[in-house]
């Protein structure tokens, strides 16, 4: 835990004291709001304040140099080369000043003090009357005693794990990519394009084992084998080996695959450091009510890092679709809307020309049902996974099929479900389920 000066702490157990116990301040006073994290959620939370009319301060501290930028684009557009620098940013420069929004990048949050609603920064202390946790989620890496910190491995989340891997991408190396889920397969995608020679390695039985069916998966796989790239499934990493830098991947089943780099892909952990430091509640990432307040009354939290209830259980999200969303709900929530938060998932993913677009989440699915595309490349024709419960529609996820998307997302979005037997009719014109 933090210590805080005790001439801080008074000043602001003074402010804290005027405080309603709902955790509101009476009309007329001022309220601090300070975001901690400078991500996609920081950015649409503080947009979202202002455009409700919060009028005082908003202060939004990130441990990035950068001003807030779009994720999505660093697996694709971006580390292909394709997208400038100036167009990653979520808002000009210009932006931020205009809306009289302080924005600390490059100053890591240490710790948190409910008591005395202060946090600690590398750039000293910052009170808050309310105090929003966008923090995001970290790349997992591989251990170091198997080689996981080897020179020549690289994990894809920041703008500067980017930056550091673009220069690694030249033709005829040889790339790793361990973990088949969205960020090793966009990423296999590109270095593909950039004419490396890719495999990646899948530890699960299949790559996309948690965030696409089995039908779409097996199209995503047909893809990438199509353009090249060797997809091992079902088979763990052991070690990575190298002097210098990594120059071979150890399998489980004995195989040494040489390569020039490595990237990992093994999925993301929610920031939770700082809220454990806080003894705020945890539950899969920082636990907040339906609201998006956590266990602390003055304190929300949103995005990648915040699991909230849904359905009866409790749900975290990693989308920029979520953060998004859910930033802009807890926004309002700060705001008094006493809202809930209700997630409407919503994913993409671009992988060599195709397009995939996901609506809802397949969790309990005992049917699905794949439209189009009997066989043949993806690119052709587009196809779609209708993922059913019974007779309720829980997900639809359309490769290079923007009608089937829209429709699903349409009747998932208004809870409405589709005739599993006109879904699985081919002669069904999609637009009709709508009817
Ligand atoms: P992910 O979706 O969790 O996929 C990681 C994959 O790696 C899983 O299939 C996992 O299998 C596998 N894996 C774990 N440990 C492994 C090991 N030691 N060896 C080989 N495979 C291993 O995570 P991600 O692809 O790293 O993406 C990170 C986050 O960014 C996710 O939340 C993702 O959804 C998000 N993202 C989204 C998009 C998009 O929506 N287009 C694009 C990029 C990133 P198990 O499941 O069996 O552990």
């Amino acid at each position: 835990m933090l210590h805080f000066s005790s001439r801080v702490v008074a000043l602001h157990r003074h402010r804290r004291d005027r405080r309603l116990p709902g955790g509101w301040l009476p009309a007329g006073d001022r309220v601090q709001i300070t975001i901690a994290g400078a991500g996609q959620a920081a950015a649409a939370m503080a947009a979202k304040l202002r455009a409700l009319g919060h009028q005082d301060e908003i202060v939004v501290i990130g441990n990035e140099p950068a001003a807030p930028y779009q994720r999505p684009p660093l697996s694709k557009a971006y580390l292909l080369g394709e997208m400038p620098l100036d167009r990653l940013m979520l808002r000009g420069t210009e932006w931020w000043a205009d809306n009289r929004i302080t924005l600390r990048t490059g100053c890591p949050v240490t710790a948190i003090d409910p008591a005395a609603h202060v946090v600690e920064t590398e750039g000293g202390l910052q009170s808050y009357d309310v105090l929003a946790l966008c923090l995001g989620a970290a790349p997992r890496r591989l251990p170091s005693a198997i080689g996981g910190d080897l020179p020549g491995v690289h994990v894809v989340r920041s703008l500067a794990d980017i930056d550091g891997l673009i220069p690694s991408l030249g033709p005829g190396r040889r790339l790793v990519v361990i973990g088949g889920g969205y960020i090793g397969l966009e990423a296999a995608a590109v270095a593909r394009k950039l004419g490396l020679q890719v495999t990646v390695v899948e530890a699960g039985p299949r790559i996309l084992g948690r965030v696409a069916s089995q039908p779409m998966a097996g199209l995503i796989r047909n893809l990438h084998i199509s353009r090249g790239v060797e997809v091992i499934e079902g088979v763990g990493v052991t070690a990575l080996e190298g002097e210098a830098s990594v120059a071979a991947v150890r399998l489980s089943d004995g195989r040494s695959l040489p390569c020039d780099l490595v990237i990992c892909g093994i999925g993301v952990l929610p920031e939770t450091a700082l809220a454990a430091g806080a003894g705020l509640a945890l539950d899969n990432g920082i636990a907040v009510d339906a609201l998006g307040r956590t266990s602390e009354p003055a304190i929300w939290a949103a995005g990648d890092c915040a699991s909230f209830p849904q359905n009866g259980g409790r749900m975290r999200l990693e989308s920029v679709g979520n953060a998004i969303d859910m930033a802009e709900a807890v926004a309002a929530n700060i705001m008094g809307a006493g809202a809930d938060y209700i997630a409407k998932p919503w994913f993409w993913s671009d992988q060599f020309d195709a397009k995939l677009q996901i609506t809802g989440l397949a969790t309990g699915a005992d049917r699905e049902i794949l439209r189009g595309h009997e066989a043949g490349a993806a690119e052709a024709g587009g196809a779609s996974v209708w993922s059913f419960a019974g007779d309720r529609l829980l997900c639809v996820e359309a490769l290079n099929d923007p009608r089937a998307y829209m429709v699903g997302k349409r009747l998932i979005d208004a809870g409405r479900s589709a005739d599993p037997a006109a879904v699985a009719d081919p002669a069904t014109d999609i637009k009709s389920l709508m009817r």
